[in-house]
């Protein structure tokens, strides 16, 4: 059976024993992608100055393309800026993000939904992902199909908004500020990929964001609290500027959700690190109804020589919105 990692581009080679271990920071994460968009003679001016060796080395590729093996002892964390914060409207200088899902390697395990709905406490219907059986003809095998907004970067769903309460940010995130959202749900209609959900104000759903508001770890850009508004997934913002990947990501025990920085030119799931532009030209990446001008920021890679055989879904997945 494929593992499907015979496209990786880069990889520490620390990670590749750590893992059974938690899923790496993406800070520590991102000085590795920090060094992949500097050329090489720059590689050597992120290093910390000599320190003792600690036999551990890390690869970085460089913008020419070229690998260089650096001691991890000598690689300090690249900085990253998080003047995002609270301001929902402003985009983490710099960064464009960019997210990849390899389809090859999903087998349904809801993982990422879950990590979704705790991080936004969100409850039933309203789910920011889905994952989708896919099967276009009988003589095809089934996939499964990973969905949510992806951020396009010609979004018909900003256009259609009659108070700018849904708008793109500078670093390719498309937000809703659920303060200003009047609930005409003009945005749903314009989503060709149905990615929004409105929040009826279910006592439970409300009970739940009550009694969760304060828990750690809880997005505060994003409130889909608030009834009679529309939401969907954020992107993490507030993760994003801090360095730390999405929950989404992190959740996923397949590795199947990358997120990264196109400017970088690099994605990440938290164990491996991909080149973006290599991993999409390789795998033929592509992104979902792509003749439509969405422009979406979120590319698939098709599901061949995949991980899993297909296996029915042992859950119902929402269908309501
Ligand atoms: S996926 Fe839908 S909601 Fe997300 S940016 Fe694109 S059009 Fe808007
Ligand atoms: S539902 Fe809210 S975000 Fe969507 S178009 Fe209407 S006001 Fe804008």
């Amino acid at each position: 059976m494929e593992t499907g990692k015979e496209n990786k581009i880069i990889k520490s080679e620390s990670a590749a024993n750590e893992k059974a271990s938690t899923r790496r920071g993406f800070l520590k994460l991102s000085l590795l992608a920090g060094g992949v968009a500097l050329a090489g003679a720059e590689v050597t001016r992120m290093l910390a100055g000599p320190k003792t060796s600690n036999g551990e080395k890390i690869k970085l590729l460089s913008k020419d393309g070229k690998l260089v093996e650096v001691d991890s002892a000598n690689v300090h964390a690249v900085v990253v800026d998080s003047t995002a914060g609270t301001n929902i409207r402003q985009g983490v200088p710099g960064k464009k993000f960019v997210r990849v899902i390899d389809l090859a390697r999903c087998s349904n395990e809801r993982a990422c939904i879950e990590g979704c709905q705790k991080q936004h406490n969100l409850l039933p219907p309203i789910e920011w992902i889905k994952v989708k059986k896919m099967q276009d003809v009988e003589m095809e095998s089934p996939y499964w199909f990973p969905q949510m907004c992806y951020h396009c970067d010609n979004p018909p769903c900003t256009k259609v908004c009659p108070v700018d309460a849904t708008f793109k940010r500078s670093d390719g995130l498309v937000q809703t500020d659920n303060s200003r959202c009047i609930g005409c749900k003009f945005c749903m209609a314009a989503c060709p990929y149905s990615a929004r959900s409105f929040n009826f104000g279910r006592p439970e759903q409300t009970a739940y964001f009550e009694k969760h508001k304060d828990d750690p770890g809880i997005c505060p850009t994003s409130k889909p609290e608030n009834y009679g508004t529309v939401s969907k997934c954020d992107g993490c913002p507030d993760d994003m500027a801090k360095g730390i990947l999405p929950a989404c990501v992190r959740k996923c025990p397949n590795g199947v959700i990358f997120y990264g920085d196109e400017n970088e030119d690099t994605v990440s799931n938290g164990d491996e690190i991909f080149q973006l532009s290599a991993l999409l030209t390789e795998r033929a990446g592509y992104r979902q109804f792509d003749t439509l001008g969405t422009k979406p920021r979120t590319y698939y890679l098709p599901p061949v020589k995949r991980n899993f055989p297909f296996q029915e879904a042992k859950e119902k997945h929402n269908t309501q919105e």
